[in-house]
């Protein structure tokens, strides 16, 4: 199938200054994807990119088979049928909420443009505020109608950067869910650009990790999370530290927190060095008596689990989380017990 967006060796930047390279990635019509990134890595330039704003250093976009930039050229915005929303809604602050929307309807008759706003406002769940202008809503609803706004000319592909970053947390997690289900219910692809990982987790289908200039793993989140690609990608989508790690067969290393058996061979060979990502839920504190002990230095509880941080005899520190309602306090002498599921290994 012709994917509804390709970037191909996308380079872009300013003034022949490279901010990103080499970019790779293939969006399918409907779906929804991520790129997220530490902020200034150039999510922002990419995506001004996708949206013709910004030109190409080197490579190309394409869309449906067709080049539409590429080093030299760029198909004017407005002819990519691509809609647009910026993280400040950015909505005309003269006109209302009406001629926000059917701004870019300009074609259409007025009937048809009443119908469409209609359409929008009742699809983006906002009771009829058409006469209202931009400073007489909340955050929320400015957000909607700029989402309104992009979706009124039925564009294939939505480009999002980070819409919902005004916002407080609640109601951006809701935000997020609810343009996910407009999204999928309209069979509209987007791209959304964000800082925030579990934003991206919640309404993405494909997550791309832009660090360091480069597009370091493009695939489903959960490729991201159980087969990260190298320690960069793994510490972006979620929390872990790595340890060194000494293959003793196939199924087992000895690292600084003892020895660790996996349920599977990961085709690892004896005597092997590894770089092992453990995450703070895959390590266990116990009264009971083990091999590597630990000092419990602080406590945290957070509800549905207790975070602490240890101390290991080599001066270093770890964190556990457990989501038991057995407490330790600080102070006690714990034993380790790794018990990941799958190893996220790298060469050492
Ligand atoms: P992100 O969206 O990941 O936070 P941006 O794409 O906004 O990152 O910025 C990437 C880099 O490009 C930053 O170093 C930023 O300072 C620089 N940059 C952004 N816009 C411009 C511009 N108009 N001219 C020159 N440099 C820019």
């Amino acid at each position: 199938m012709t994917p509804l967006l390709e970037l191909r060796s996308l380079g872009c930047g300013y003034d022949n200054t490279v901010i990103a390279e080499q970019l790779d990635l293939q969006l399918q019509a409907g779906e929804i994807a991520c790129l997220l990134g530490p902020s200034g890595c150039g999510k922002t330039t990419v995506l001004r990119a996708i949206a013709g704003f910004n030109p190409l250093l080197s490579g190309a976009i394409v869309q449906n088979g067709e080049e539409i930039s590429a080093v030299g050229f760029m198909l004017p915005p407005e002819q990519r049928g691509i809609g647009v929303v910026f993280q400040d809604y950015a909505l005309f602050p003269h006109l209302n909420v009406f001629d926000n929307i059917a701004f870019g309807l300009h074609a259409r008759s007025a009937a048809e443009k009443k119908q469409t706003v209609a359409e929008m406002l009742k699809l983006v769940e906002l009771p009829d505020l058409s006469s209202r202008y931009p400073h007489e809503l909340s955050g929320g609803q400015q957000q909607r109608v700029a989402l309104a706004r992009a979706l009124a000319p039925k564009p294939k592909l939505l480009l999002m950067d980070e819409p919902f970053s005004n916002l407080d947390t609640d109601l951006r997690k809701q935000l997020a869910l609810e343009v996910r289900a407009i999204l999928k219910d309209q069979g509209i692809a987007a791209i959304m650009v964000t800082h925030d990982q579990q934003e991206a987790f919640a309404i993405s289908d494909k997550l791309g990790i832009l660090a360091q200039g480069r597009l370091q793993q493009w695939g489903t989140p959960t490729e991201l999370y159980y087969q990260p690609a190298n320690p960069l990608v793994a510490g972006f989508v979620g929390k872990g530290e790595l340890f060194d790690a000494e293959c003793l067969s196939e199924t087992t290393v000895q690292t600084e927190l003892g020895i660790i058996e996996f349920a599977e061979p990961f085709g690892a060979v004896t005597g092997k060095q590894l770089s092992l990502f453990i995450r703070p839920a895959d390590i266990r504190p116990s009264i009971e008596k083990g091999s590597v002990m630990a000092r419990v230095e602080q406590k945290e509880f957070l509800g549905s689990s207790v975070v602490y941080q240890l101390l290991l005899p080599s001066g270093r520190r770890v964190e556990s989380e457990i989501f038991e309602p057995r407490m330790f306090e600080v102070g006690a002498q714990v034993s380790l017990h790794v018990a990941a599921h799958r190893p996220i290994a790298f060469s050492a």
